[in-house]
């Protein structure tokens, strides 16, 4: 075990087989390890904003490792590895409201949370960047459902808010809204405000927290659905035209366009003003970069093991999945699994040789 030690390079025999890794040590010397198994086990590359634009189309919010930046992918790739077919999925877990950072400057971490809390409301309306409603908001009631339904519409989506919804919630709390259930964050994200996380506690200072994540430009308000549409760059026509939509379906009780249950489809009151809070997607990490056999070893363009490489973890786990995390543990069992077999693998495989 090495630790402090950045991989950088694999080294190659001449029939193309992985012999050993050039490594950079913490005071900046180089190390030369050679093996009969290399495994890559680096764990992606979210942290590289840039590839994972490149690769996925958006950015989103690192939630992983900072350190994982695609080094194994780029080492493995240039020893022959294949980029498989269906490179570029990313590990979408969870929605966070951009506000929140600075609010927590301002407010207590309870006030600071009113935006992000509601972004995990099933009965608020939610809307892409053009204005368009996208989605049967009650996917916020699962964080993997409510990120990957989001993802659609690029980094982020925004939730709408009525003045009468937050003079509700000033009095009485999430029940002012009547929200189901207390909203299904991670229990990380409440830790600090436990005794309030109650769906009777009233939201003191509402109004202004709301006030301050606009001013801080984290967030919009329009006396209008107009002016709030201008506001936020948003597509005038197709945010008032949504809107009048999801007025009928809460008139009616029926969502005719996406089947919102009658339940989340509560009344936003007759006029604004109205505030749009910046969703936005958060990302555990880069999955896939690396074709695997069942043997964990690493596959070349023609689909065949290059030597005494192999891959475990989030770097070979776009085998398990494509685009679309499907939460419940998949993501570390995977790693532990494949880590595990892998393991066997590259020793059995070291041991023959
Ligand atoms: C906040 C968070 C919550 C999560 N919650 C869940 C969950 O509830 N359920 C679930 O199933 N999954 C969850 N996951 C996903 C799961 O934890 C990861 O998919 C899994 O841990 C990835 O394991 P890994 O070994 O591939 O990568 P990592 O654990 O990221 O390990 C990669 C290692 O490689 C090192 N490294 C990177 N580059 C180099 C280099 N060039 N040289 C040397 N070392 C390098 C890094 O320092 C790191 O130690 C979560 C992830 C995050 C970030």
């Amino acid at each position: 075990m090495i630790t402090e030690t950045t991989a950088k390079k694999l080294i190659t025999g001449t029939n193309g087989e992985v012999t050993g890794v050039v490594a950079e040590k913490k005071d900046g010397t180089t190390l030369e390890v050679t093996a009969k198994s290399i495994i890559m086990a680096t764990g992606g590359y979210a942290a590289n904003k840039e590839m994972v634009k490149e690769a996925f189309g958006f950015e989103g919010i690192n939630g992983g490792l900072g350190q994982n930046i695609g080094e194994g992918l780029e080492m493995a790739w240039a020893a022959g590895a294949k980029v498989p077919d269906n490179f570029g999925g990313q590990m979408l877990h969870q929605t966070l409201a951009r506000a929140t950072g600075k609010l927590k400057e301002q407010y207590t971490s309870f006030e600071a949370s009113y935006p992000l809390m509601l972004s995990y409301l099933p009965n608020f309306m939610n809307v892409g960047p053009s204005g368009a409603r996208f989605r049967d908001e009650a996917a916020t009631l699962e964080a993997v459902a409510a990120a990957n339904t989001s993802a659609f519409n690029g980094p982020y989506h925004l939730v709408i808010v009525s003045q009468s919804q937050i003079d509700a919630l000033t009095t009485q709390g999430m029940n002012g809204v009547r929200a189901p259930g207390l909203p299904g964050m991670p229990p990380e994200f409440y830790a600090d405000f436990q005794a309030q996380f109650k769906l009777d506690t009233p939201w003191k200072n509402a109004q202004q927290v709301f006030d301050s994540m606009v001013e801080n430009g984290d967030g919009y308000k329009g006396g209008t659905i107009e002016e709030l549409a201008k506001n936020a760059g948003m597509d005038a026509d197709v945010l008032k035209n949504a809107f009048n939509k999801y007025q009928e379906a809460i008139r009616t009780g029926v969502d005719t366009e996406f089947g919102k249950s009658k339940a989340y489809l509560q009344s936003m009151g007759e006029s604004g003003s109205y505030y749009a809070i910046i969703a936005e997607i958060n990302n555990l990490g880069s999955v896939g970069g690396l074709l695997v056999n069942t043997d964990f070893q690493v596959l070349n363009d023609k689909r065949v093991p290059v030597p005494g490489l192999f891959a475990v973890g989030l770097e070979s786990e776009g085998v398990l999945f494509n685009d679309t995390y499907v939460g419940n543990g998949v993501g570390i069992g995977y790693s532990f699994t494949s880590g595990r077999l892998g393991g066997e693998r590259a020793a059995a495989k070291a041991l023959a040789n």
